[in-house]
């Protein structure tokens, strides 16, 4: 049975336990423990009893160590964004990697080497000087850990699959305390299972990628009124399965922010709009996007040529950390005329300006992995849908929630049944077996072999049967 720390771990143990850490180790009532057990959704408010900001892998395996030999709830934090707050626990120890930030790219392997507690934005600044650049997400301040291991989908996907389809190689600590590396070669399983599985499988302390030729991206949203929303989705969902995989576009119902780039006269509205990211040669892009600007007259069109980590940190000012989020999702394979009238009656009752439904495709490059690959299992799908309420006030979220819930019981019925793990909450056991699908057996007999005791659990859980 996982126990509290403050129950039951004497003090002469999380002592030595600190005597043996590079990093720091922070407890209730210290001046920094506020801080630190921040997560960026602001609904989450756990209260560790340990956090370890490690200062490397050996203080990885020191913290797998005493959380395994005093048993107490151990979770592992990245870039701490997740929506249910599972890089972060109540009593128990937090293995905080946000110190771990190295980032080494060589240019001639065309590969970036990431330390665990590396955000996106970090990567991109790297990589960006060389002129290469890999799949993340879109947002710059998600954790690589948490978003990698989920799967990684983003501006990128259509043309360079999941962050995992470009990941070759992580160096892990296990439950056992074992520092392993697992690749194409070197415990394949483990890789396999890594490709999907979350944090299910021990500590990443760092993650090889490939990196691709992208500098500059031909990037930004069009905006349209609302009364043209039906229209623009009814072209969305030919013109985006059907275009060259150099474009990415995903769709959102919005509320336009009080603030420049915007219009005024646009500020506050609700509206639709699709984000996107053109990688093909810049002289072709005009005329790549002609079908889309045909459609009606947008209220607002900011594409336009920039560097690719200008698109991928343009919504970081709107999302800061400190928000509250609430959060509900699925895969869908197509979205017929009926679910599109949903989306029509949600996405005109959007609750505040924070609050967003999208659509992001996960077609093209991810479609050439097979689904039993990787754990990643709905490559056959077409979109990853994602609705959130979002607010600044605690008081406000609450009254928002219903419209997540019945905005997405409305869509439901035309899922594709499971819902991408890194967009989900705690939703129970169920929902994580249904996103995995039949990977799942396979997940389990993985765990098995390498997390028996389940160690590991503050995650979209994979229960092992031993
Ligand atoms: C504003 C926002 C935008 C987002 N946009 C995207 C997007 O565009 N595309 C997308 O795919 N996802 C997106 N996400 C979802 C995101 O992928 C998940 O929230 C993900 O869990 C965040 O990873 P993290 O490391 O920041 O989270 P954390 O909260 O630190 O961790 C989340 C989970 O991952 C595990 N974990 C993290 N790092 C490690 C590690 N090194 N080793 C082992 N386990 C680890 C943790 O144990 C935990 O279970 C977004 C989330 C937010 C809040």
């Amino acid at each position: 049975m996982q126990t509290t720390l403050a129950k039951d771990v004497s003090a002469d143990k999380v002592d030595k336990f600190e005597q043996s850490l590079r990093g720091q180790l922070i407890r209730p009532g210290d001046e920094r423990y506020e801080q630190a057990r921040k997560v960026y959704n602001a609904m989450i408010d756990k209260r560790p009893g340990l956090i370890a900001q490690v200062a490397d892998a050996a203080d990885v395996i020191a913290a797998v160590n005493f959380a395994r030999e005093t048993k107490v709830t151990v979770a592992i934090r990245g870039g701490g964004h997740n929506g249910g707050g599972l890089g972060i626990c109540d009593g128990g120890l937090v293995i905080d990697l946000s110190r771990l930030k190295g980032v080494r790219v060589d240019p001639r392997a065309r590969a970036v080497r990431v330390e665990g507690g590396c955000v996106w934005g970090d990567v991109d600044h790297a990589t960006h000087a060389f002129g290469l650049a890999t799949p993340s997400g879109v947002i710059s301040t998600t954790g690589v850990g948490g978003l990698t291991l989920g799967g990684g989908i983003g501006h990128l996907t259509r043309k360079c699959g999941l962050s995992i389809d470009n990941l070759l190689e992580v160096d892990v600590v296990l439950a056992d305390g074992r520092f392993v590396t697992a690749n194409a070669q070197d415990n394949r399983d483990l890789f396999w299972a890594v490709r999907g599985g979350g944090g299910n499988f021990g500590v990443v302390t760092s993650f090889l990628f490939k990196l691709h030729p992208i500098s500059t991206v031909y990037a930004g949203p069009i905006l349209w009124n609302l009364d043209q929303a039906g229209d623009v989705m009814r072209c969305y969902r030919e013109f985006i399965v059907n275009a060259t995989e150099d474009i990415n576009g995903f769709f959102a119902f919005l509320v336009v922010p009080p603030g420049p780039p915007f219009p005024e006269a646009l500020h506050n509205k609700k509206m639709c709009g699709i984000i996107w990211c053109y990688t093909g040669p810049l002289d072709k892009a005009e005329e790549a996007f002609t079908p889309i600007r045909r459609l009606g007259t947008p209220a607002l069109d900011f594409l336009g040529p920039i560097p690719q980590p200008a698109l991928q940190s343009m919504f970081d000012a709107i999302y800061p950390p400190g928000l509250q989020w609430y959060w509900r999702a699925d895969f869908f394979n197509g979205l017929n005329d009926e679910a599109i009238g949903q989306h029509l009656k949600y996405g005109a009752g959007l609750p505040s300006m924070h609050s967003t439904m999208h659509l992001y495709p996960v077609d093209g490059a991810v479609h050439r992995v097979g689904k039993n690959d990787t754990a990643f299992s709905y490559r056959d799908s077409k979109w990853a849908e994602v609705i959130v309420a979002v607010d600044p006030d605690p008081a406000k979220i609450g009254g928002m929630i219903p419209w997540v819930k019945d905005y997405w019981s409305a869509l439901h019925p035309y899922s594709a049944g499971g819902a991408y793990v890194n967009f989900m909450m705690e939703e129970g056991q169920d929902r994580v077996q249904a996103t995995y699908r039949d990977n799942y057996d396979r997940l389990v007999s993985i765990k098995n072999k390498y997390d028996p005791g389940n160690l590991f659990h503050v995650n979209q859980n994979i229960k092992p049967t031993e």
